[in-house]
């Protein structure tokens, strides 16, 4: 198997048919094998011990102790993460927060002074503050609900002087019921292959601290610390999720491959994924992945992936030969939510028709490219299109998630959604059922009439996303899918790259941001010249992220921007194409092409 087959490979679940696997949620990528180091949980302590008046002053010091200790461990962990960047430090200096909140503390104290255990009065005072977070209506707050029980944990941990010992933990897989965020920096110290928990999200502090720090994970594991032995050797697939526990040798072999094939991957261009997209002279642009089925968000993840500008979601429908309940699609979409998290994801409503044409549909058209397609379909069958808008929401508590129109011709097709959109959200907020309300909406940008009128669109829509697929195609009047009129579709053409640069002109002018999600945003011959023109964001498929990314980082803004205003003032395509070559020094773009 070639090493790219490896990686970007599909899980292959018969193979595991045999195997003891459990399933969890994939919060970080990557894969490990290794022995398992099982952290047993404590058992319940009720919040109403009470203790002898004459014991108080001795539960106060305790509490003081442990809780000073506690505050030394994370000041420690902050020290160790002080080169790592602020969105690290951050997360740290939060959970130091909440240790150090003096409601909290004072809380504690007084309980004690009350007449109840240390135990108790930690357990019922962090207890309250965990409610007041489990009650907000908003996703992120209730994950911090989370968070707090882990550090009432660590504080009653730290009250029997349990400390974990990290460095037994070199070369093992830890799993636990939750780990806070100073077990992970600890973790990563002692140099642990990989995570397994029992509760948490791919929210949580917890899991984001992972994810930058490499550290293949796999939570929301249920009775893992129950079911898994010390010492267990254990396959930790952050990728799908999953943990197979005693491979087997076949399982073993190909996982083993897969680690190898990962490692090469990072010796090689690997390197990359870690560094920003920005040109030699500073410009950045985000790099997004396209993703057609879920795996494509794993492969994004290898290659660096800033978010994924394109998902498109008629794949489901075409995949299951069928529209999909409002409940397929809200696993569908939080899994991709959930994998990509805390990076944005774009998903497109369904754009079926014309070429992506779905057995069962009642459509039969002469000329289905001008037909009923895209919003246009979804408009004419509310039905679908609000049962797609709802799971959308209900994906979107994470407030990663955006949504993107197809095929969009006129303004009033983005007003008509909105208000469907809208009423999804009435509905939803009547039945308790959380999403993100400022979720944004957006438009391709794929249509000669949308180009035109952007200027109308950018007030309507949240943010543009450029199909130069179908821009070439319906610019060009030439068949995407047609072999005879191959020649003629060809997205450099002089009246293409002008509808890019006047649809880029006109969104910045109204303060909206613009990416471009068409084949043409991955041809090696373009970087240099849409990056001249401004555009904001490139999304192409994940295998193509790096190379990208590789020839924005050797070219500079200053003479992007000069090389895309030569080519702009070109009335012919070889006028183009000369350009071109003679700005990227090859033979020719057929050449390219073939990068
Ligand atoms: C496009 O038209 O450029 C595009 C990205 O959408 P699709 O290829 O799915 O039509
Ligand atoms: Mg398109």
């Amino acid at each position: 198997m070639a090493p790219q087959e490896v990686i970007y490979g599909k899980t292959d679940y018969k193979l595991l048919k045999e195997q003891f696997v459990l399933k969890g949620i994939p919060s970080s990528a990557g894969i490990a094998l290794g022995n398992a180091i099982v952290l047993q949980p404590e058992s319940l302590i009720s919040p109403s011990i009470k203790i002898p008046s004459e014991e108080i002053s001795n539960e106060l010091l305790k509490f003081e102790k442990a809780h000073t200790n506690l505050v030394h461990q994370f000041m420690q962990s902050l020290h160790k993460v002080r080169s790592l960047g602020s969105n690290v430090i951050a997360i740290l200096e939060t959970n130091l927060l909440i240790l150090t909140d003096p409601i909290l503390y004072d809380g504690i104290r007084n309980r004690i002074k009350d007449g109840f255990s240390v135990e108790s009065a930690i357990v019922s005072e962090f207890d309250n503050q965990r409610k007041f977070f489990l009650n907000a209506s908003d996703a992120l707050l209730q994950e911090r609900a989370n968070e707090i029980d882990n550090i009432k944990r660590k504080l009653l941990a730290s009250l029997k002087d349990q400390s974990i010992d990290y460095e037994k933990s070199q070369q093992s897989i830890v799993v636990a019921q939750a780990l806070t965020t100073t077990d992970i920096v600890n973790f990563k110290e002692a140099g642990i292959l990989a995570i397994i928990t029992e509760v948490g999200g791919v929210t949580s502090h917890a899991s984001i601290l992972a994810r930058s720090f490499d550290i293949p994970a796999v939570i929301g594991v249920h009775n893992a610390t129950d079911v898994i032995k010390n010492g267990t050797e254990l396959i930790v697939d952050g990728f799908a999720g999953i943990v197979v526990v005693k491979p087997k040798k076949d399982v073993r072999d190909v996982y083993l491959q897969k680690i190898e094939a990962l490692e090469e991957h990072k010796r090689n261009l690997g390197a990359l994924a870690k560094l920003p997209s920005e040109t030699f002279d500073g410009k950045r642009i985000s790099l997004l992945g396209n993703v057609n089925f879920l795996d494509d968000v794993r492969s994004g993840e290898i290659n660096g992936a800033d978010g994924y500008g394109l998902v498109r979601s008629e794949n489901l429908v075409m995949e299951l030969k069928g529209f999909p309940d409002e409940e397929t699609q809200y696993k569908w979409y939080r899994e991709i939510c959930e994998r990509a998290y805390p990076k944005p994801v774009t998903i497109r409503v369904f754009d079926l028709g014309s070429d992506k044409f779905v057995e069962g549909l009642p459509i039969k058209e002469f000329n289905p490219a001008l037909g009923l397609r895209g919003i246009r379909f979804l408009l004419s069958r509310q039905d679908i299109f609000k049962a797609q808008l709802r799971a959308l929401l209900r994906a979107s508590v994470n407030k990663n998630l955006k949504i993107m129109l197809p095929m969009v011709t006129s303004l009033h097709e983005v007003e008509i959604s909105r208000k469907i959109l809208e009423k999804c959200k009435t509905e939803l907020q009547q039945d308790s059922v959380l999403f993100d309300n400022r979720i944004a909406l957006g438009v391709m940008i794929e249509t000669p009439a949308a180009a035109i009128i952007s200027d109308g669109l950018a007030k309507v829509a949240d943010f543009f996303s450029i199909g130069t697929n179908d821009l070439t195609q319906y610019t060009l009047a030439a068949d995407r899918n047609n072999e005879l009129v191959s020649d003629i579709f060809d997205d450099f053409h002089p009246s293409v790259l002008r509808l890019i640069d006047f649809i880029i002109k006109t969104a910045h002018k109204n303060g909206v941001t613009v990416s471009i999600c068409g084949e043409l945003a991955g041809h090696a011959a373009a970087t240099q010249l849409l990056i001249g023109m401004d555009v904001d964001e490139l999304s192409v498929a994940p295998s193509l992220l790096l190379e990208l990314k590789n020839r924005i980082r050797s070219l500079t803004y200053s003479e992007a921007k000069l090389i895309a205003e030569d080519i702009l003032n070109s009335n012919d395509y070889f006028e183009v194409k000369t350009k071109l070559e003679k700005a990227i020094g090859r033979h020719s773009i057929t050449e390219l092409n073939e990068i």
